[in-house]
């Protein structure tokens, strides 16, 4: 094979990759992964990057490859796959290189490109939705109890022939596995039925999709795509809520595949019924078909999925570092990934095995985050006991102000120190409805504005609540 020389085209197409990557990643992981890569070639619609070592390059492949990929066909559509090379490119080098297609060719549910589709379907798929994660497949979704349900419901509809029930609407929040099942649904879909149009997109890009077809006049065109597909995959639904235009075409596009039998699939950071700004009609259509909520991990599907992702990478982890991470990052599945991540790269650069002190250092910014993290009844207990009244206040109905401001300020610091949503925090301060809770949340930063006193206090709490840990 003859080397192509490195045309000013490519390093720039190249550099502009590497931008949008540092922007998604970090400095840090940026300088770790990107900074120690060239392009050596293009070729044949394969583009080639080189990297120092074999780890690096089973690094590479794991966690950005599809992302490389999608980035640089986007910049130039004749380049349709990414080989990364271990070494300079001499002999020897060759032998270790591993390409997006090997290194998913073991599993072809994970692998969009080989599954056949028809030329046309695809390029539906494609031009009306998003590209979908390789990796988001069943095969490496870790099923636990606060999952399960989800699980279930997504395998039900990605495996059914008609639609189980319709629409399914899962729920959750950041880093738990919705936009994980979606894809997942979507690859089964896609492979099971290569001829059927499955599209996936985040609502967000579904509506600059419906704007751009407003100020260009396409409308019709833009009905008569979204209204043919097969199955319809829309995930961050809340992004949305509000926005009454985008909202009235979802609907009218749902009622359409809902009468044709076509299966839609939702997602959204909070159940239907919670979603502010969501019309009562789509609600109550939403809340038609199946709504399942995906819950807070548990530590044992921390473990579980902390195992298989360390299988996944090659490593093997102690299991007091195991047990250390499950128990120490609670907070969601995207951060646990992201430790985890860290440890490994940390202990393959410096060359030394992965300890609990090495990880507990390396994380320490992590862990203090975590360790922040306050519960509800935590800031109850908390608030109570500064105030001198009973915790029972906190749910009650009275409105005398002995009970109720400290109360307000309860419902204030729940907003600020948790990730809960406003409904959520109502329904643990004795039901109240979010307006009340937002009505707090408003009067405790006027007060605090106005009196010095008032601000000190709330400021003193909030810094005990975030020692807590
Ligand atoms: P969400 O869309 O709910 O914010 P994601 O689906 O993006 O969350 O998940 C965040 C990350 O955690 C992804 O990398 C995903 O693969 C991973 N993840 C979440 N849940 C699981 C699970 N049960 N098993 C394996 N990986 C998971
Ligand atoms: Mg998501």
């Amino acid at each position: 094979m003859t080397e192509v020389q490195i045309s000013p085209a490519i390093d720039g197409e190249w550099s502009q990759v590497c931008s949008h990557m540092r922007d998604e990643i970090g400095d840090a992981a940026f300088e770790s992964w990107f900074k120690p890569m060239s392009v050596r070639s293009v070729e044949q619609g394969v583009a080639n990057i080189s990297v120092p070592t074999r780890f690096m390059r089973d690094w590479v492949v794991n966690n950005y490859l599809p992302q490389i990929q999608a980035l640089w066909s986007a910049l130039n559509k004749s380049v349709t796959d990414v080989e990364v090379t271990v070494g300079n490119g001499q002999s020897g080098g060759i032998l270790a290189r591993a390409t997006a297609r090997n290194a998913q060719a073991a599993n072809p549910i994970a692998n969009p490109s080989a599954i056949s589709q028809t030329a046309s379907q695809a390029r539906t798929a494609e031009q009306l939705g998003a590209q979908l994660d390789p990796r988001y497949t069943f095969d490496n979704f870790v099923v636990g109890k606060p999952n399960e349900f989800a699980h279930a419901a997504s395998k039900r509809v990605a495996e059914a022939d008609i639609p189980p029930f319709n629409p399914l609407f899962l729920y959750g929040g950041v880093g738990l596995g919705k936009t994980h099942l979606m894809h997942a649904i979507a690859h089964h879909m896609r492979q099971v039925h290569p001829n059927r149009t499955v599209v996936y997109l985040s609502a967000e890009k579904f509506m600059y999709r419906f704007i751009r077809a407003l100020r260009e006049q396409k409308t019709v065109d833009f009905k008569d795509q979204f209204r043919s597909v097969d199955m319809l995959l829309i995930d961050d639904v809340q992004f949305i809520a509000g926005k009454d235009s985008t909202q009235e075409e979802l609907f009218h596009t749902f009622n359409a595949l809902v009468d044709q039998g076509r299966q839609i699939v939702l997602s959204a950071d909070k159940s239907p019924s919670d979603i502010e700004g969501l019309e009562d009609r789509l609600k109550s259509r939403l809340n038609h078909g199946l709504v399942a909520d995906l819950h807070a991990t548990t530590y044992e599907l921390r473990l579980g999925i902390l195992l298989s992702k360390a299988e996944q990478l090659h490593v093997e982890l102690p299991t007091k570092v195991t047990e250390f991470l499950a128990h120490k990052i609670s907070s969601n599945v995207r951060e646990l990934e992201g430790a985890l991540n860290r440890v490994v790269a940390h202990s393959q650069l410096v060359g030394r095995p992965i300890t609990l002190e090495t990880s507990q250092e390396v994380l320490h910014d992590l862990l203090r985050a975590n360790d922040r993290r306050v519960t509800i009844e935590e800031i109850q207990k908390k608030v109570a006991e500064h105030f001198n009244i009973r915790v029972a206040d906190m749910h009650s109905a009275r409105r005398a102000r002995s009970v109720a401001r400290p109360r307000q300020i309860a419902m204030f610091l729940s907003k600020q120190l948790t990730s809960r949503s406003l409904p959520e925090i109502g329904r643990k301060f004795g039901g109240r409805d979010h307006t009340t809770v937002m009505h707090a949340v408003k009067k405790v930063g006027e007060l605090s504005l106005h009196d010095q006193d008032f601000a000190e206090d709330v400021e003193l709490l909030r810094r005990m609540l975030g020692g807590v840990g």
